[in-house]
């Protein structure tokens, strides 16, 4: 167990609350190798002890005080935030069936405990009447934003009003559901009779699709048969057909649920007193409007529209060369002439860097780049207990010399395994607050690896991926040390969530950083510059029609949300967004609608992605591409953006930081990087 890092009366409350035997630590549901009933009362500890804290704080008589009223909710909600981190590294990484199946309980349990706080009207009077007038700013700051996140739930409405809201959330609730549902069960093939029309496809494709005794072959819709045919079936006719089969998978079924999703959030917006969805959906978020998400469109596609028409014309005469029949390119053949046409003209084949990436030299290469930048060490906590055997542990410590102070820690849990969740991401583990206890944070990776005699040669994107979760790692333990966890770094507004990320991607385009561990895995020679520069400039092209992609899909998320439902025809809407914003010609049977996930998790707000991306690549455009990795920028950075956690509000993280509001010229400058300078 340890616990140095955590006051004393945090864990004699936990402990007081009733921790199970089997789980030895009150913050790491793992510690002890419990099984699931003590998981289960591990959780129950918590939310005891989130009860107990809501009640003290409304039993409070007299005036409320922020030490009466505010640090009991605070505590609370950093109960709930345990009882919630737990199960969720278990039902993602344990190796135990037994216990990922309990935690999937719990999470539910949680869940309902949690909404029965931010729910609580009680609760809501409580924190209004306290008193911040002499609190510090960054108590102001969090009483205002709880208020805030309070009313747009619709807690300070009367009884009636707070109860129809209940019944449509919970409505909503379950129509995402049976959306998400409806596209698990819709998987749909296609048959090939002849063997020929999977020309182009790689050999261990084809190994895995052998004919059955007919000589037919089958191609399901799911990822691992859908992609490579798309990329490199030379078939038009087969990669339509699968293009079609793939985008109507749960049509029309999903799409009769849309529209009555749509029709749900509208009536719940009026409820709460918007006008539309879409105003409900912004208003905690950056651009707080629609209007401004309209506004981050029109400018992205001011920026991205020459580039764009300029890669749509070099792509098509690419693919007049090889056909001269072709004079635009259909949507279902936009991968496989992309791919070609990046293998032309840069010569870059994916496979020929994975080499240079084999996985322990990339994690050691992150690590390195990132100590510099930040000023921090990644010391080995070699003792410390995990859930997994290959899951490696470092403690954060301040500065690039040994013996600083102790930041926080990391666990990187990095290649696939039964039972393990298929994605990678970060999470928090322990939730920091200041004299507290620290923050701990993980990443879950699905890379290469991993396996006795096996380097896990890495691809191009997945050691961009490595550094994206590794910016969100960074975000977590730099700025988890608030003094209320209800300020804590993940609070920050939505939209920005990508920026610390994304903009971590970008220090790996570079040579300096890229030359600290790209070494080849059997000669450990250097990266040469060549394949460097075809690397580079293959990776930048069609940055152009990617964002108008982007924009398409957050103008038709937008647009469906911004005004009256019954209005809505979401084959118009597709139809407009191709016109206006796609390179490609739209297929006329596709109903990516159906399957667009999104719609449910993001709703109106699919711009946040490009929103955070604008940011992200203005902030990199602060350092000095000639010392990125010790130039002053990166201390500011860490000082002025990830330092204050959610503390204050995400355009003041940025203003302090560039000292203006975001522009678009950094993100101008990146889509026209594969202009500016001749191919080597
Ligand atoms: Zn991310």
């Amino acid at each position: 167990m340890r616990m140095a890092e955590i006051v004393a009366g945090a864990v004699l409350a936990t402990s007081a609350a009733g921790v199970a035997q089997g789980t030895s630590d009150p913050l790491r549901v793992w510690v002890g190798n419990p099984d699931a009933a003590a998981v289960h009362a591990w959780v129950q500890g918590h939310l005891d002890e989130a009860a107990r804290l809501e009640a003290q704080l409304l039993a409070v008589k007299g005036p409320r005080t922020v030490e009466n009223t505010l640090a009991p909710f605070d505590e609370a909600t950093r109960a709930l935030d345990t009882a919630s981190s737990g199960p969720s590294l278990l039902n993602n990484a344990s190796p135990k069936k037994e216990l990922r199946d309990v935690a999937q309980i719990e999470i539910q349990r949680v869940g309902k405990a949690g909404d029965e706080l931010s729910l609580n009207r009680a609760v809501y009077e409580a924190l209004r009447a306290v008193d911040v007038s002499k609190a510090d700013a960054p108590t102001k700051f969090y009483m205002e934003k709880t208020l805030r996140e309070y009313r747009l739930a619709g807690v300070d409405k009367d009884e009636a009003t707070r109860n129809k809201v209940r019944d449509l959330q919970d409505k909503l609730t379950g129509l995402a559901l049976r959306y998400q549902r409806n596209i698990a069960e819709s998987v749909a093939h296609i048959e090939v009779k002849d063997v020929a029309e999977l020309e182009g496809l790689p050999a261990d494709y084809m190994h895995r699709h052998p004919a059955n005794a007919e000589g037919v072959i089958t191609i399901t819709t799911d990822e691992p048969d859908y992609r490579p045919v798309m990329t490199y079936a030379k078939s038009t006719a087969l990669r339509q057909r699968l293009f079609a089969a793939y985008n109507t998978r749960a049509y029309p079924v999903n799409k009769d649920l849309l529209l009555e999703v749509l029709g749900v959030r509208s009536e719940l917006a009026h409820l709460l007193g918007f006008a539309t969805w879409a105003e409900l959906a912004t208003a905690d978020k950056m651009v707080g409007t629609p209007a401004n998400v309209r506004v981050l469109i029109d400018e992205l596609d001011k920026a991205a529209r020459p580039a764009a028409a300029k890669e749509k014309a070099e792509l098509i005469a690419f693919a007049q060369s090889k056909d001269s029949s072709i004079t635009e390119i259909p949507e279902y053949s936009s991968s496989y002439w992309t791919e070609q046409y990046k293998r032309a003209t840069y010569g870059f084949d994916s496979q020929s860097v994975r080499s240079y990436f084999p996985f322990a030299q990339v994690q050691e290469g992150v690590l390195h780049a990132a100590s510099r930048i930040f000023h921090v060490s990644f010391v080995p906590a070699k003792d410390a207990e995990v859930w997994d055997p290959s899951v490696t542990v470092f403690d954060v410590t301040d500065g690039v010399a040994p013996g600083g102070k102790k930041l926080g820690r990391i666990y990187l849990d990095m290649h696939p395994r039964a039972g393990k969740n298929k994605w990678f991401n970060a999470s928090t583990v322990v939730t920091g607050k200041r004299d507290v206890a620290l923050p701990e944070a993980r990443l879950n990776g699905n890379f290469a690896g991993g396996e006795a005699g096996d380097p896990g040669l890495m691809q191009y994107a997945d050691v961009v991926t490595f550094f994206h979760e590794f910016g969100h790692m960074m975000h977590g333990v730099l700025g988890g040390h608030q003094e209320w966890v209800g300020i804590g770094p993940f609070s920050v507004e939505w939209d920005f969530v990508e920026a610390p990320s994304q903009m971590l991607e970008e220090f790996f385009a570079n040579r300096a950083v890229i030359d600290t561990f790209a070494k080849d895995a059997k000669t450990g020679a250097s990266m040469p510059k060549e394949l460097f520069d075809k690397m580079v400039k293959a990776d930048a092209f069609a940055r152009g029609i990617s964002i108008e992609r982007q924009l398409m899909l957050a103008n038709f998320s937008l647009t469906m949300h911004d005004r009256a439902p019954q209005t809505v025809d979401l084959d118009a809407l597709l139809h407009e967004g191709y016109v206006k914003y796609a390179a490609f010609t739209e297929a006329p049977e596709n109903r990516m609608y159906a399957t667009f996930t999104h719609l449910m998790g993001y709703s109106s707000n699919y711009y946040t992605y490009m929103q955070s991306k604008v940011i992200a690549l203005d902030f990199f455009a602060q350092f000095d591409e000639k010392n990125l990795l010790d130039g002053p920028a990166a201390m500011r950075y860490r000082k002025t953006v990830l330092e204050p956690g959610g503390s204050v509000s995400a355009n003041t993280l940025v203003k302090n930081f560039l000292g203006r509001p975001q522009s678009y010229d950094a993100v101008r400058k990146w889509i026209n990087e594969e202009f500016a300078a001749p191919v080597k």
